[in-house]
């Protein structure tokens, strides 16, 4: 891959001067097709389908204005963006994978992307799938099988922050011809660079930190060209989960402020975190950033920075003090997803209560009190405060 011309922040906020009457914003493409003047010239697009602009379900002007900064910021030959962050995730994995193959993921990984590995692949096309504890790269090592094709990561993982150590683990994959996928939506494209480290192909929910307002839901795919070529003309184009003109010039907007965003959100998600941490009424702080964290070393060494969602474990178990702590919060609202520019709480036993048994939900390491808190762009003071009244409760 070849070194990029320009730092993030520049990346996002120059655009080459097109010549639509020298628009300093890219128009929205809003057309299905694209005509070509003659034969010769339609025939020429389709021998580069991956390429051209002939249909918007394979290609957009508007979206690829967009993907090309994406691809820009990680550091890879190209990306694409999806309907959703899931439908980058499945077309990743399926490109990794045919029948009675095999799949090592880590523990606590993304649900719906749980559910289709664990259960819509193995009741479809009989997939194997084996969890290892994503902080120790031994258990990679051990879990491989001669049917392994894909060893599919999300670091840190979005409930317990657990991260792995993508330079070990792509270096054993490498060795042995494995692909490796990762789900780095927490870092954000800014914060961490995983191709760089040797994974093959990066993939985010775009409805997250990239699109950072709460108004939109999208994913995208990067990789080197190569692959994304691949996938363009397989899983891309055959599944159709295309991005709308509209979302990705929404996108395009977001990822102008997408370096500063970032920035602004860890320091916010810091200073929270550290009050928490000295909070009596708390037991635990699971946030990569704090020097208190299992594996803050390895966090440093493999990220610049840390994204604003963080859990922390209040030392009650009381379902009623839990819900009234949740009830109280102002600021936060309470809701599922996050890396808006908004503070939002959930607390997973509320999900929980109704799919798992009390003992599946102790098996994964999870108690009732854990809070999840995305820290959005509101003054930290007045997050503190919300916090602070909201502790009163419990
Ligand atoms: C939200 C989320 C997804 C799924 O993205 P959608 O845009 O909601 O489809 C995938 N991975 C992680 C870590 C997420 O938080």
């Amino acid at each position: 891959m070849s070194k990029k011309k320009y730092q993030d922040q520049t990346l996002v906020n120059h655009d080459q001067i097109t010549d639509q009457y020298g628009a300093v914003v890219p128009p929205i493409y809003q057309n299905s097709l694209f005509t070509f003047k003659s034969w010769e010239e339609i025939d020429k697009a389709f021998d580069h389908k991956a390429d051209a602009y002939i249909y918007s379900r394979l290609m957009n002007p508007t979206a690829r204005v967009a993907e090309d900064k994406i691809a820009g910021l990680c550091n890879g030959g190209k990306a694409k963006l999806c309907a959703s962050g899931i439908a980058a995730i499945t077309s990743a994995v399926l490109h990794c994978v045919k029948a009675n193959d095999h799949i090592i993921t880590i523990r606590n990984i993304y649900g719906p992307t749980n559910s289709f590995l664990s259960t819509y692949l193995k009741n479809k096309l009989n997939v194997e799938l084996t969890y290892v504890d994503g902080r120790d790269v031994q258990e990679f090592e051990d879990a491989i099988q001669s049917n392994t094709t894909l060893i599919y990561l999300e670091s840190p993982a979005s409930l317990t922050f657990e991260l792995q150590d993508l330079r070990s683990i792509c270096h054993i994959a490498k060795n042995r011809k494995i692909k490796t996928v990762i789900d780095n939506t927490w870092a954000s494209p800014i914060f961490q660079k995983p191709l760089e480290m040797g994974v093959d192909i990066e993939v985010h929910s775009v409805s997250k930190y990239i699109g950072g307002h709460s108004d939109l839901v999208a994913g995208v795919i990067v990789s080197s060209e190569e692959i994304m070529n691949q996938i363009i003309t397989a899983e891309h184009e055959l599944l159709g989960a295309k991005i709308a003109p509209f979302e990705a010039w929404l996108i395009l907007r977001s990822l102008r402020t997408l370096p500063i965003r970032m920035k602004a959100l860890m320091q916010n998600a810091m200073e929270v975190a550290k009050y928490l941490e000295s909070h009596p009424k708390i037991a635990r702080v699971n946030y990569p950033g704090l020097e208190s964290f299992d594996q803050y070393k390895l966090a440093q060494k493999q990220m610049t920075g840390c994204g604003s969602l963080l859990s922390f474990e209040l030392k009650t178990d009381h379902i009623g003090s839990i819900k009234a702590f949740v009830n109280s919060l102002e600021l936060f609202s309470l809701g599922v997803s996050w890396g808006g520019h908004d503070s939002l709480v959930y607390a997973p036993v509320i999900s929980y209560l109704k799919e798992l048994s009390p003992d599946q939900f102790s098996a994964m390491g999870i108690n009732a009190g854990l809070i999840r808190i995305s820290v959005g762009l509101e003054s930290p003071k007045d997050l503190k405060e919300d916090l602070e009244k909201a502790l009163l409760n419990i």
